[in-house]
């Protein structure tokens, strides 16, 4: 009987530009890692990085999650899970999320698959809602399917996956603080009906895009006229970065998730790495340290090692 396994749970990319709250992405790098073992009751987190989160399961998003699967399984058992970290938590690239999907994706392999993929995104979800008070999918869904998801309703929860050609992100990480709660208490409430339309227009222009394999519609969809002139104030240098990524060559780009980070997406590796090289040189400028790096889609999601 299978009693351990280790997974590694991606990054990914939630609030891509003109999809706020609905689409997200799956990035190959970087994951976390984490190996889990059958017990026989409760839930034991151990850290094996620097960053010190909770070892309560009821305050790690990693127990919030198993705690949800472990109310819906007839056998009693528990859980001990290693959880080592290589992605910062509230940098904006999913690292709840990447705890909570690579928590329930193993657990269920351990309890020989009893959960569909649709229960694992209910249970992730309870995980997030530790991190931030809130049950989203946005990032969960892209860490547990991988690829690019579109997530049409999170109550009932309806979650489609959208093929896409070869992308390349350029991520910049700017080391500063924006608390998710901040970044959704600026957002207006109320929108215009004309953006309304403009930006429902990107998003089904995006969508059309990805499925058709047009990067230049990919390119044109890739623009947010609600969100992103109000956030971006959090980020210094967004418009700078923006700018110089366009004109290296990026298909285009925006606010990971509630930031501080930054994606680009472009079509190929050498123009991922030329954007990579703008930003660097714009953003030295700032007295702001950060990280960049470039990676592909992930289209696997969590995956077994
Ligand atoms: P991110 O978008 O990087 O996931 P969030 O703000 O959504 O950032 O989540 C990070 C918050 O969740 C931090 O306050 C962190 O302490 C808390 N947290 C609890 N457990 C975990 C975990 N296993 N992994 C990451 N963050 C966790």
């Amino acid at each position: 009987m299978l009693e351990e396994v280790t997974v590694l749970a991606p990054a990914t990319v939630a609030n891509l530009v003109c999809g706020f709250d609905i689409l997200g992405l799956a990035l190959e790098e970087p994951c976390d890692k984490l190996t889990i073992r059958k017990t026989r009751r409760g839930i034991r987190i151990i850290n094996l990085d620097g960053y010190n989160l909770p070892l309560e399961p009821e305050k790690n998003v990693i127990g919030g999650a198993l705690l949800a699967m472990l109310e819906e399984t007839r056998e009693e058992i528990g859980f001990e899970i290693e959880s080592t970290k290589v992605i910062k938590p509230g940098s904006g690239i999913g690292s709840s999320a990447a705890s909570a999907a690579g928590a329930v994706i193993a657990a269920n392999h351990l309890l020989k698959q009893p959960f569909s993929t649709s229960d694992l995104i209910r249970f992730a979800m309870c995980g997030e809602q530790v991190a931030s008070g809130a049950k989203h999918a946005d990032n969960i869904a892209p860490a547990i399917m991988g690829g690019v998801t579109l997530i049409r309703s999170s109550f009932p929860l309806d979650i489609i996956g959208i093929p896409a050609p070869p992308l390349f992100v350029t991520i910049l990480h700017p080391q500063i603080e924006i608390k998710t709660s901040n970044a959704r208490e600026i957002l207006k409430k109320e929108i215009l009906l004309k953006d309304a339309a403009i930006q429902w227009g990107n998003v089904a222009g995006l969508v059309a895009g990805l499925m058709k394999g047009d990067y230049e519609l990919i390119s044109r969809s890739l623009v947010d006229v609600i969100v992103e002139p109000i956030r971006s104030i959090l980020i210094p240098g967004f418009d700078l970065v923006k700018t110089v990524s366009l004109e290296t060559g990026a298909l285009g780009g925006g606010i990971s998730g509630s930031g501080p980070s930054v994606f680009m997406l472009s079509h190929d590796l050498v123009t991922a790495r030329k954007v990579e090289a703008a930003i660097i040189q714009a953003y030295s400028g700032l007295n702001i340290d950060f990280h960049t790096h470039v990676s592909t889609i992930n289209n696997q999601g969590v995956r077994f090692i």
